[in-house]
């Protein structure tokens, strides 16, 4: 593309909030046949709020002081749920000790002498937790589309609370039209498989790839651009911003963090994946006007 084309392809996403960091990105996204989108935070609001709370082998002010303890330090967003309903309810919470947080698994700590864990069944398999018995507890949850927390001790399981969190509004519209456009949208989640299935259903997603561990979004994103594809990867946390470099153009949404900002090409100011479909739309605009 011309410089002239170039200016006048930025200035225009400029216009709508679209900042295009540097021209190769512009001509590059013409090509996109891949979106990978992040879903926590990009596909959804990211900001889960606690649905459904069954205790098991104890009582529901039990688990929830529990999950509360357990939560207090962690910075994850459904840590943040738990602790307004904690709020709502107020819950008096137990000191903790020793917590550890287990990236892409869940938490750990000491209360009263005694090891207590929240997270995945990842986390329970690690500790050996058996979890039969909250099985289909569990699925229901997660053909809801919301994402099962599990509490245990050291011997047993304590409990499962539901989070959900909210699709954004322009999200399926978001899809649709990138569809439209013959690209192929996957979704790449932390979250268990069942969940992000549900989520994929209600959106008409073509692929999922769920249970992702942080670390390894960005081996993702590589694998789908070996198979010859032009991906571009879309994402708002500090985990997604290895995948953002990696991706042949890494779109961030504005309200993400600053490390995804910095290793995006492409930086979304209004937070609305509609905007990923502009983007493409104006890369395509400014090349058709080249030839
Ligand atoms: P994502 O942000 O894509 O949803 P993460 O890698 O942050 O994924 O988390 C993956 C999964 O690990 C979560 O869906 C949850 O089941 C579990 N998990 C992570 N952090 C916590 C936490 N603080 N408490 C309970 N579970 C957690
Ligand atoms: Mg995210």
């Amino acid at each position: 593309a011309t410089p002239v084309a170039i200016m006048v392809g930025t200035g225009k996403g400029a216009e709508n909030g679209i900042l295009i960091k540097s021209g190769e990105a512009l001509e590059v996204a013409h090509n996109i046949q891949s979106v990978v989108l992040d879903k926590t935070g990009t596909i959804t609001q990211g900001k889960p709020v606690v649905t459904d709370i069954y205790p098991v082998h104890t009582s529901p002010q039990k688990l929830l002081e529990i999950a509360g303890a357990l939560e207090m330090k962690s910075e994850h967003p459904l840590a943040e749920a738990i602790l307004a309903k904690v709020k709502e309810e107020n819950t008096a919470l137990p000191e903790t000790e020793n917590f550890l947080a287990v990236t892409g698994k869940g938490v750990q700590a000491v209360i009263e002498g005694q090891t207590y864990y929240a997270g995945n069944s990842k986390l329970m398999e690690e500790h050996h937790v058996d979890c039969r018995e909250i099985q289909p507890l569990m699925e229901k949850l997660a053909e809801d589309g919301k994402t099962p927390l599990i509490f245990a001790d050291e011997k047993q399981v304590l409990g499962i609370i539901g989070a959900a969190d909210v699709v954004k509004p322009t999200s399926a519209q978001a899809v649709k039209e990138l569809k439209k456009l013959g690209i192929r949208v996957i979704m790449l989640t932390g979250d268990n498989a069942r969940t992000a299935k549900a989520i994929q259903k209600q959106l008409e997603i073509d692929n999922v790839i769920a249970e992702v561990l942080p670390q390894d979004k960005e081996r993702e994103v590589a694998n789908i651009q070996k198979s010859g594809q032009v991906v571009a990867m879309v994402g708002d946390g500090i985990n997604d911003a290895p995948a953002l470099a990696r991706a042949d153009v890494g779109i961030a949404i504005g309200a993400g963090t600053d490390v995804a900002i910095e290793s995006a090409d492409i930086v979304l100011m209004k937070n609305d994946l509609l905007d990923v479909v502009t983007a493409i739309r104006l890369s395509k605009a400014v090349i058709r006007n080249i030839k």
